[in-house]
């Protein structure tokens, strides 16, 4: 997918389309544990722990990708849902 640096989107902060600029962030940090390590430390150590016996699987074809949108009018940035790409590029 290639996306424009520049481009004018909505603005939570002025209420309105304002022109912005495109940063990619890399994935924010899960804070504290999620429901499935809570799961899985639940589980004994010792024996068959079921679906956690599991060897992880190889990589999925795409990665997830977030995206921080600084307005140019208020120099504020916000994100957005991060959303599956193969590739993101960035033109000019
Ligand atoms: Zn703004």
């Amino acid at each position: 997918m290639k996306m424009p640096v520049k481009f004018k989107t909505y603005c939570p902060f002025c209420r309105k389309h304002e022109v912005h600029e495109v940063e990619k962030v890399k994935k924010g940090k899960s804070r504290g544990m999620n429901w499935i390590d809570r799961q899985k430390s639940r589980r004994g150590q010792v024996g068959n722990m079921g679906k956690f016996s599991k060897v992880p699987g190889g990589d999925k074809p795409t990665k997830k990708i977030n995206v921080r949108y600084r307005c140019t009018t208020c120099g504020k940035a916000h994100l957005r849902k991060g959303f599956r790409v193969r590739k993101f590029e960035l033109t000019e």
